[in-house]
């Protein structure tokens, strides 16, 4: 089956003004202005309203912590005290039901708000949800959603001079048998894959340095990606100075981790030097303008990394950072934190190359993240019907500043999973109102 994606009212990409033709799922062919599909197509699909951009990637989340939006015990503090109010809400809280459901939950929002493809960080496995990964690998299969689901990981607890507490971390061994597993389970390396998994050991006030030496090898050994938080705030530099005597890249240099098969959550908090040798270890960096501005963590310099060879992605976070999945809403909040950052020629093309292209490096995937031939067919269509956009000139510049939130149809893989702006095979109410009650667990655990 051929379909044509004909006559968008914009698209980004090249050479492709009169749509896409779509087989399987890949884009077998632009279509350029005043030219037919040179491919017979047995299906049209008439975009002539719709804005469409290649499907946007989202490089970090944790799915789970939807189950604890603005939870009051957490909400106005920095990350330190918001980590150590939730950390043990989460490990009693946290259930295989309600960590489904989460999933299921942030999926969708992502895929409404026009997401193709997320990574999801999971790094806390209480009693009873040893089989985290697999219940994400599961949901995400079910959703459509394209997925590096890592499997994250704690193992430095308070009493070992860490943050989390006793119960939230699991031992070296069982981490790394436990990686083993799910890789040899999960992890497809092909183009075009559905699910990868990556490795994500927490953060260096989380983990052991044993622990992120022997994740770098493994990861080696199966050709996975490495994820972890760093350089988020001041608390965390304070952190490695006084425990490891070093830096967060100097750490991240001593265990193994300087490559270019791993992508950084945040990456804030760099000198110049440190911007210089991540670049030209190609190490990507996930920028997280919501939760940087909600934890009031700081600035990421998006710019100078970008032009230091650092591949830099976008990132929803949270959600209890942000506190919600919408990523279209986090390329807007990507342009104004950037030009507060820098200046006004921070452009709606920059936030969209970082959601799109930027991201799906930091994934080290170059079948998604751009509409061209030969690429994934993940595609998200904006139609420019709300209020909001009456009066717009500049349509994909009309997303980013009317602040498009919510896409009328998305494909993944060659597969419509939004149409007319509703998840496909989701039931939205019942799923906010299962959700809601599960969510509602973690509110008497005060
Ligand atoms: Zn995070």
């Amino acid at each position: 089956m051929r379909l044509w994606i004909k006559d968008p009212l914009t698209i980004l990409a090249e050479d492709a003004a009169r749509g896409v033709v779509v087989e399987g799922t890949r884009i077998v062919e632009t279509v350029g202005t005043g030219r037919e599909p040179v491919h017979p197509v047995d299906a049209v699909h008439d975009a002539s309203a719709h804005v469409v951009i290649p499907g946007l990637v989202n490089t970090h989340h944790h799915v789970y912590q939807t189950l604890t939006r603005a939870h009051p015990k957490a909400i106005n503090k920095e990350l330190f005290p918001w980590l150590q109010a939730l950390y043990p809400i989460w490990t009693k809280g946290l259930s295989p039901e309600a960590f489904r459901l989460a999933v299921r939950l942030a999926g969708t929002e992502l895929l409404m708000s026009g997401c193709t493809t997320a990574a999801d960080h999971h790094y806390i496995f209480p009693a009873g949800l040893e089989d985290a990964v697999d219940i994400e690998v599961e949901e995400a299969r079910a959703l459509g959603l394209r997925m590096t689901v890592t499997r994250g990981s704690m193992n430095l607890s308070v009493e070992d001079g860490g943050l989390p507490p006793k119960a939230a971390v699991q031992d070296e061994e069982t981490i790394l048998a436990d990686s083993e597993r799910v890789l040899s389970k999960y992890h497809d390396r092909s183009d075009g894959a559905m699910i990868r998994i990556g490795l994500a050991p927490c953060s260096p006030f989380s983990v052991t340095r044993s622990l992120m030496k022997a994740t770098a090898e493994l990861a080696e050994r199966h050709d996975c990606r490495l994820h972890t938080h760093l350089a988020e705030t001041h608390d965390e530099n304070d952190f490695c100075l006084s425990k490891f005597a070093c830096r967060p890249v100097d750490y991240l240099e001593e265990v193994g981790w300087m490559s270019d098969r791993t992508w950084l959550a945040h990456g804030i908090h760099f000198s110049d030097d440190e911007v210089a040798r991540l670049g030209r270890h190609g190490v990507g960096v996930c920028h997280c303008p919501t939760s940087n501005m909600v934890l009031a963590s700081g600035q990421c310099r998006t710019r100078e990394l970008e032009a230091a060879g650092v591949p830099v992605g976008l990132g929803v976070d949270g959600s209890a950072s942000n506190d919600n999945s919408n990523l279209m809403e986090g390329v807007r909040h990507a342009l104004m934190i950037g030009r507060l950052t820098y200046d006004a020629t921070l452009s709606h093309l920059d936030v969209l190359r970082w959601a799109t292209k930027g991201s799906a490096k930091c994934l080290g995937r170059d079948d998604i993240g751009e509409i061209a031939v030969g690429k994934q067919a993940d595609l998200a269509m904006f139609t420019l019907d709300e209020l909001r956009f009456s009066g717009a000139g500049d349509p994909l510049a009309a997303l980013v500043l009317c602040g498009a939130h919510r896409a009328d149809r998305v494909m993944v893989a060659g597969t419509w999973r939004v149409v007319d702006g509703l998840p496909v095979g989701v039931d939205v109410g019942r799923l906010r109102h299962e959700h809601g009650q599960a969510a509602r667990a973690f509110l008497d655990l005060l």
